[in-house]
């Protein structure tokens, strides 16, 4: 297959790859980058990996979480890979921190906004996660050990909501099922994502569902910077608690607002299969996926919600 051997003799030919993907990085960011930097390991290559924001603390008992850096590298490198990343603008700050001009770009992703920026682009938007088309063309360059089976598995276990949203095909189970046959537990994996959680990260997804509001096919939530301050908690830990508003019936949008310093708002938008919010988003100046996308703008809470509601009705 082409692009299986594309991405073989870009890695052999090079020595110094480094490797990104977007602001507030997802488990499919995380898997995905340091199953490719555990794989160019065992080919005795270079590799940096660098994100603007953090490691979520929901991974950091992954393999080799410590590669994940949040410092800028110093020196250069040969290849440069973006994963799961839509277009340049999601790379936040790093873009400053690293040339781009004349560099060998290879961009894979399944986000169907994906702005085709690479010197190289893999983009499949029916894959569940940039994880799963990962499995396919590392299979041919390394042998896919357990570390990497266990980080492709986050990336996809995350990225399909564990096997419930629309982007799971037969082709996620069989992928899965590989890497399962390889030796991760799905179960040991599902524990340490979503059953060790912090006291407080529950207490404040109380507080946000007491601000649920039903309307005609949708909800809206909003979480506020004083509730984060109050449970001792951050942006990063309301990850999936847009997905509550889903599980009423009836509901085909649930919308999440961020506030987020100096008057910025984040929204997250999940809807049932059916409904397009990635429309949405891009209207909004963002983008995602059908079931699941996201933007950001200026503007109280309230403001928002109006704005929101005004063009909402055009999807449900
Ligand atoms: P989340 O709501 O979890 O932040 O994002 C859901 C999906 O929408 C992800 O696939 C993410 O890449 C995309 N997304 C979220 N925010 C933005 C944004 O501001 N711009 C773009 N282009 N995509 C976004
Ligand atoms: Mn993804």
């Amino acid at each position: 297959m082409g692009e299986r051997s594309t991405l073989k003799n870009i890695i052999l030919k090079n020595r110094s790859f480094f490797i990104s993907s977007h602001i507030s990085p997802d488990g499919d960011s995380i898997g995905s980058q340091l199953a490719l930097a555990l794989c160019l390991e065992k080919l005795k290559k270079n590799f940096y990996i660098y994100n603007q924001d953090p490691v979520p603390w929901r991974f950091e008992n992954f393999p080799d979480i410590k590669w994940v850096k949040n410092s800028a590298p110093s020196g250069d490198f040969d290849v440069i890979f973006f994963l799961d990343t839509a277009n340049i603008r999601r790379l936040g700050t790093i873009i400053k921190d690293i040339e781009l001009k004349d560099k060998f770009i290879v961009n894979i992703d399944h986000h169907i906004s994906n702005e085709l920026f690479g010197t190289v682009n893999i983009i499949k938007p029916d894959y569940s996660s940039t994880s799963e088309i990962l499995y396919e063309l590392l299979k041919p360059i390394c042998e896919i050990d357990k570390d990497i089976a266990q980080l492709l598995y986050l990336g996809i276990c995350t990225d399909t909501g564990s096997f419930k949203y629309p982007n799971t095909r037969a082709n996620t189970f069989d992928v899965s099922s590989k890497l399962v046959k390889i030796g991760v537990d799905p179960s040991a994996i599902a524990s340490r994502i979503w059953f060790e959680d912090r006291p407080n990260r529950v207490r404040l997804l109380g507080d946000v569902l007491r601000t649920l509001e039903i309307h005609n096919g949708y909800t809206i939530m909003y979480v506020t910077r004083k509730m984060l301050h109050q449970n001792d908690s951050n942006e990063a830990e309301t990850e999936e608690f847009c997905d509550y508003g889903l599980t009423i019936k009836g509901v085909k949008v649930s919308v999440l607002l961020k506030e987020r310093d100096k008057g910025i708002i984040k929204v997250s938008l999940r809807s049932k299969k059916g409904t397009d919010v990635n429309q949405l988003a891009v209207y909004f100046g963002g983008g995602g996926h059908k079931n699941a996308a996201g933007f950001e703008v200026e503007g109280k809470i309230e403001d928002v919600i109006s704005k929101i509601q005004h063009k909402i009705g055009e999807i449900i």
